[in-house]
């Protein structure tokens, strides 16, 4: 009898002991300051913890929402964040924005803020050499609402029939998803940074084009690393979305991947077939609102089908846009770890 009075007293010492928070020290570096030059300052950290990220982002977007509402000039956005991760990690921020048009858009959109996060959430990074945000800000093009929306993406590139596809994008104002393949850049830098400059999307192919699902997980986490920083070296931010190659996934390449991953229900079968005219064929076929198409910037006979499917798209009322814009405008926000088909289907 003494014995378990003993046993339950002991227990819920523990229990109170553990259900008390405490501040402990942060793990990152507060005194870290971002210092851009039109004016945004963050004092670390950003969690790096998704759950936490997302929170955050909402809060901002409220923040900036009522702030805008209110109009005032020529003044600074103070937020204070700061939230609990465990009973045992408090995460605290601030960050301050400038009352300015371009960066109040630039926080207003959730893959920017994400992409910012990304930036800001790498430990041991020389902040000064993160902190510039990206030389040229691509084009928006926004959705037309009366229009059919669809999303062109292009895989294993960049090459040379990439420059082919993105002029003919370009010329009618069209935007394309291009997921890249790591071995591609070292050869290809220009390219790419074009492609990006031109308002078009970017998203990883993995490094090598190996099958995900028969890899290690370090080996899996490394194809995907590695090719996230690459192409964040390239064009200063971080892709968007992971495209594994072959399609295949599996439950622990969506634990792990730390990307929205970005499938396709239409296959345009232009890595096995290279008439132009079948690719065209095969690309309006049952075309609907909210498609996302599957080629591969690596064939000639892909870029002859892309220069007669944009003017056929254009004149029957589709507009191409980027994934992102693709699934904002259905009202989804892209989550890591989710496999998307089309702006109708998810898993
Ligand atoms: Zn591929």
């Amino acid at each position: 009898m003494k014995q378990k009075t003993v046993a339950i007293i002991l227990a819920m010492v523990i229990l109170i002991w553990i259900a008390i928070p405490r501040h402990k020290p942060n793990p990152f570096p507060v005194n870290s300051i971002i210092d851009y030059e039109k004016g945004i300052n963050v004092h670390y950290p950003v969690t790096g913890n998704n759950n936490l990220d997302k929170k955050i982002e909402i809060f901002i977007n409220q923040t900036i929402d009522e702030y805008t509402k209110k109009n005032l000039t020529n003044s600074f956005l103070y937020i204070h964040f700061s939230c609990y991760s465990s009973l045992f990690t408090m995460f605290r921020f601030k960050i301050t924005i400038q009352k300015d048009p371009a960066l109040r858009n630039f926080f207003k959109t959730s893959s920017s803020y994400k992409n910012f996060l990304a930036l800001n959430s790498t430990k041991n990074t020389n902040i000064k050499a993160v902190a510039n945000p990206p030389v040229e800000t691509p084009p928006i093009t926004p959705p037309n609402p009366n229009k059919k929306l669809i999303a062109l993406t292009f895989d294993d590139g960049p090459n040379s029939t990439t420059k082919e596809i993105v002029d003919i994008l370009d010329k009618y104002d069209a935007k394309g998803t291009f997921l890249i393949l790591g071995t591609q850049i070292e050869d290809n830098k220009q390219v790419l940074i074009d492609t990006y400059n031109s308002g078009h999307e970017i998203g990883n192919h993995t490094f090598g084009h190996k099958i995900l699902t028969s890899l290690s997980q370090k080996q899996m986490e490394e194809e995907i690393n590695k090719t996230q920083e690459l192409i964040k070296s390239v064009i200063g931010i971080y892709p968007t979305f992971l495209r594994p190659p072959y399609g295949a996934f599996n439950t622990k390449v969506r634990e792990n991947c730390n990307l929205p991953i970005l499938l396709w229900n239409k296959d345009t079968m232009d890595w096995k077939n290279r008439e132009a005219e079948y690719i065209f064929n095969k690309s309006i076929e049952n075309l609907e609102d909210g498609d996302i198409l599957l080629f591969h910037d690596i064939y000639p006979s892909t870029a002859k089908a892309i220069e007669k499917l944009i003017p056929y798209l254009i004149e029957n009322g589709y507009q191409p846009v980027t994934t992102t814009q693709l699934l904002e405008s259905k009202g989804i926000t892209p989550q890591d770890g989710v496999v998307y088909y089309s702006a109708s289907k998810n898993t």
